[in-house]
Parts: structure tokens; sequence; C-alpha cells
């Protein structure tokens, strides 16, 4: 058991753990809300590390990240447990999951660089639970990875503490942040979290470190898909972050305990894009459905189809460097900015599929 980092202990002799802004406060023997930090013996502890649920090399469209090393493989994987209770979790077999129920592998930060590089990925991915809760994982992987030529990804809720996040995102080098929706109420009645917090860490995370960000927002019907909303998160996002942060708007299916709601017609998320796009947002994305327009990077100079995808596959790649052959300069990181050996990698990865 690794002890955990983010924690204090109250003057009653519980732990409180400052680690997201749930801040429990575990007594002897108890774990908190996320399962996998733990109170034994006066001291917490970080059951999730070098506890993985299992691995997948994905298309890095699929974290969804488009505009960081796109057509490029990567390492995802994540462990058991939350932090935040989704009633859609449509990974919730493992964030619902305590570290037994999970079938835990044992992987240390050294394996898990190893295999990434072993599968000729260009990063690896902390994904599918929130990474948050198992932080020091985060940050032994990441530093190790860094040093050895891979890049790290968060796919996060961005439900963190301002205490914490600077030490977790430090080797970080691009986070998908969910911002599930942009009501109180849905996070409140839905998440059993708040959204304030996601809204600062978004804003540190543009504003205030170097760390590549591009926004989900799942589109529930009838829940988080109000038209009026769309707007409102899309002006939040042009006055708070700029309109160079890119945008997905994806499709809910049923899952965990929200079986009642249709699946997210396709018309709804062309409707956000447009939404978007008229707000000034300039890279606009839908996801979970097939939709080639809405998956393609266009030039907001001369509107060429730059990066043309269909789902998760990159058809063509047009960009130049960083730049539209017209001049005009797109936001991210692009394979052509790595070193060759890199560019080769990722690339070969594609022609694997
Ligand atoms: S990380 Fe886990 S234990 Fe810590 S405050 Fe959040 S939910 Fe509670």
């Amino acid at each position: 058991m690794k002890e955990a980092l983010w924690w204090h202990k109250e003057e009653d002799g519980r732990i409180l753990c400052t680690l997201c802004p749930r801040y429990c406060r575990m007594g002897e023997g108890q774990a908190g809300f996320c399962y996998i930090r733990k109170n034994v013996a006066g001291k917490l502890y970080s059951l999730g590390y070098g506890r993985p649920t299992g691995f997948a090399i994905d298309p890095i469209e699929k974290k969804p990240l488009n505009h960081f090393l796109p057509g490029t493989g990567i390492l995802s994987f994540g462990t058991a447990g939350c932090n935040l209770g989704c009633r859609f979790c449509q990974n919730w077999s493992i964030s619902k999951a305590k570290l037994d129920d999970a079938q835990s592998l044992s992987a240390s930060p050294e394996e898990v660089v190893d295999l990434a590089l072993r599968h000729k990925v260009s990063s690896i991915a902390y994904t599918y639970n929130d990474p948050v809760i198992w932080g020091e994982y985060v940050i032994d992987i990441s530093r190790l990875a860094r040093k050895r030529g891979l890049k790290s990804v968060m796919v996060t809720a961005g439900y963190i503490t301002r205490e914490a996040r600077a030490e977790v995102y430090r080797y970080i080098d691009a986070a998908n942040v969910d911002l599930k929706a942009f009501t109180e109420k849905f996070y409140h009645k839905l998440t059993f979290s708040h959204l304030d917090p996601v809204l600062d860490t978004l804003k540190w995370l543009k504003n205030e470190t170097d760390i590549w960000v591009e926004i989900t927002n799942l589109m529930i019907p009838g829940e988080n898909d109000d038209p009026e909303e769309t707007r409102r998160l899309c002006e939040w996002v042009v006055a708070h972050l700029g309109d160079s942060v890119p945008v997905h708007f994806t499709a809910f299916h049923p899952d965990f305990k929200m079986m009642d709601k249709p699946r997210t017609p396709a018309s709804t998320l062309k409707r956000a894009r447009q939404i978007a796009l008229s707000l000034g947002i300039k890279y606009c994305y839908v996801g979970n459905v097939f939709d080639e327009e809405g998956q393609t990077t266009f030039c907001p100079n001369c509107r060429r189809a730059l990066i043309r995808r269909s789902w998760h596959d990159t058809l063509e790649y047009h960009l130049v460097g960083d730049r539209c052959p017209c001049g005009e300069k797109i936001p991210g990181y692009f394979p052509s900015a790595l070193a060759p050996s890199e560019r080769q990698r990722g690339w070969s990865f594609l022609r694997m599929q």
C-alpha cells in the first residue's frame, strides 16, 4: 500500500482528505467516497496505486483529443473507484467497483511506461475512472514517461482541489475535461458533485499552465441538451478560456442508473455544434455518432478541411507543421512538430488498424 499525499489529521482523530472537493473525513478503517483512499491505522493510503484494472491501446481521438498528436495511439488505463457519482456513468463497472470487485492487476510505474514503449505509442492516458483519485500513481508514471519521451494525458471531470492540482498535473501534457453540464442542478442531482470547482480547474489549466486542454460535454436528452444551456456553456468558454479550446459534444447511450433516457439524436449534437460555432468557438466536434463534417478540423481562416475524420479514424491530414497551407496557425500539438522517430511511432499505429 502506498501512503497517500494530500491529507491531515483532524482534532477528533479522523483523517481529512484534501485531494478533491469532497473533502471526505475518514475514521479508522474507513474509505472515502471514491473507495480507494482509506484510513489505515491513522494514515491515509492510496489503494489504487499500482493497481490498474486493465490496459487498452486507443486512438487518441477516442479520449477525445483532436488537436494533440492526432492519428496516434495512446496506452489507456484506469483503476477502480471514482470521486463522482454520475448516474449515467459509461464506465460504471470499474468506477463503482472496489479494488477486489474490479479484479485489479498489479503494475509499477516502470512497467506501465515499458508497456507503452513496447507498443510504440506516443502517450499514456490516465482515464476510464477519474485519475484524480490515484494522483500519486499519475505523478510517478507521468514523471517517468516524460523522462523516456512519452506524453501524458488526463481524461478527467476536473474535480480536484487547488491544494492538489499543481502536483497532480506537474508532468501532464494534455487533458480532456468533461464539463458535464452547465447547471449546478445537474451536477448536484446527477453527479453528486458541484459545477464551480470544475470551472475553476478549467480556468487554471488554460490560463495558468502550458497543458493542452479540450472539453467534452456529454449531451443527455432532457437533462443538459437545452440550447439555452449550450449557449451559456459556450459563452463561458469563449469568455474564460478563449475561442481556441476545442469543444466536443458527444452522444449519451443508456447506461448504469440512467436506462430510461433515449440515445442522444445526432441532430442535437449538430445543433449544439452550430450554436458553438455561431458564438465564435473555432474548433467544435461531435462524437459517438457518424458525422464526418462534425469530426473534421477546418481552418478557421480559409475553411479548408485540414484533418478529415470518420468516428476515430483519420482519413486525410493536410497540416504543414502546425499550419494550414494558407498560413493560419492551428492551436495544438501536431505530429510533425515531433522528432521524426516519434512521428513514425504515431502513424504506424494508424497503419496497424
Ligand atoms: S479523493 Fe476520494 S477520499 Fe479524497 S476527498 Fe475525494 S472522494 Fe474523498
